[in-house]
């Protein structure tokens, strides 16, 4: 039987500026998973480590997303899934994402890979919409193209890969705190005043041409979020606090990631990175809130194979 074992990565989404377009593929944290194609013609989530997830085909955002996949190639297919969660549902780094777009490269290079890797983003984002009701592609380009992605339109789907400067090095701390997508988006105002409109889409622009010209600069400037991070920040304990440490300890910015409870910082190298770690550990260790920190390079290649 044709098997494969990945490696599907944890992903930041909005970026501060770009919520809802914007993302980026880390390297150190992500779930395993296996795929083996059967002749039994069914999708099945044949088992789930790490974490308490449905194993129903349509309750689960693999299923899903493969189903997805199937519907479009038009011709039956039978897989096993195995999920091997390490990236905790609720996070804000893109468990449901990792799930979703790893099942559809997986069983995409199984069967020699009909689909190009933009073509599975909105099989992908299928899985995305059960998870939250909304089919965001911020979280399953980065994972599925790797580096940083950013969405030009969703209707109709354009995604472009960006450039990853070489020096970027990302810290996320996890609260262990659950904050369901849903929820977080509950809170969002549907309208923005003009003014912050600009704001935002001056920083947008500002962080993609620094990501193209490698000016870490520009980038640290950009980084900013007037619209979406004033009202969920309250949603997250010392939020600013954190914030405040990060940036004075030298990180170019601080953000949400997705949705929440996670914050990430990115930063220029690798020591100023765990200077950073190291600052907001300091915070949070007063809290008495349980918590994880990664630090993390830009993973420029996405989804990787561990075995086949
Ligand atoms: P994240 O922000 O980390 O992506 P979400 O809150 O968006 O997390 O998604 C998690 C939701 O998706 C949970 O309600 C979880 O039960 C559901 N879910 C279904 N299948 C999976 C899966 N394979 N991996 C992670 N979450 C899943």
């Amino acid at each position: 039987m044709k098997s494969i074992r990945i490696f599907a990565p944890a992903t930041i989404a909005n970026l501060s500026c770009g919520f809802d377009v914007l993302g980026c593929c880390l390297d150190t944290i992500g779930d395993e998973m296996t795929l083996t194609l059967t002749a039994s013609n069914e999708i099945r989530i044949t088992k789930i480590t790490g974490a308490q997830l449905p194993l129903e085909t349509t309750k689960n955002v693999a299923g899903v997303a493969v189903n997805a996949l199937v519907a479009a190639l038009n011709q039956p297919v039978g897989v096993d899934i195995e999920i091997h969660k390490r990236i905790k549902a609720g996070s804000g780094i893109g468990s449901s994402a990792a799930s979703s777009a790893g099942a559809v490269w997986a069983v995409n290079h199984l069967l020699g890979n009909p689909f190009t890797p933009h073509e599975l983003i909105s099989f992908a984002m299928e899985g995305e919409r059960l998870a939250s009701g909304n089919a965001h592609a911020d979280n399953v380009a980065p994972a599925l193209l790797g580096g940083f992605t950013f969405v030009r339109s969703y209707a109709p789907l354009d995604v472009l890969k960006l450039p990853s400067p070489k020096e970027l090095v990302a810290t996320v701390i996890h609260p262990q705190i659950e904050i369901k997508t849903a929820d977080a988006r509950a809170i969002i105002k549907q309208n923005v005043a003009l003014k912050k409109a600009i704001t935002q889409w001056g920083n947008l622009g500002g962080f993609i041409s620094g990501l193209f010209t490698e000016d870490y600069n520009l980038i640290s400037r950009s980084l900013d979020d007037v619209i979406i991070e004033p009202l969920r920040s309250i949603l997250i304990p010392e939020f600013e606090t954190v914030k405040e440490v990060a940036l004075s300890t030298g990180a170019l910015g601080c953000g949400i990631s997705g949705s929440g409870p996670s914050i990430f910082t990115l930063n220029r190298g690798y020591q100023t990175a765990q200077q950073v770690a190291q600052a907001i550990k300091n915070v949070y260790q007063h809290t008495g809130i349980d918590f994880e920190i990664h630090i993390s390079k830009i993973n420029t290649q996405g989804i990787k194979t561990l075995s086949s």
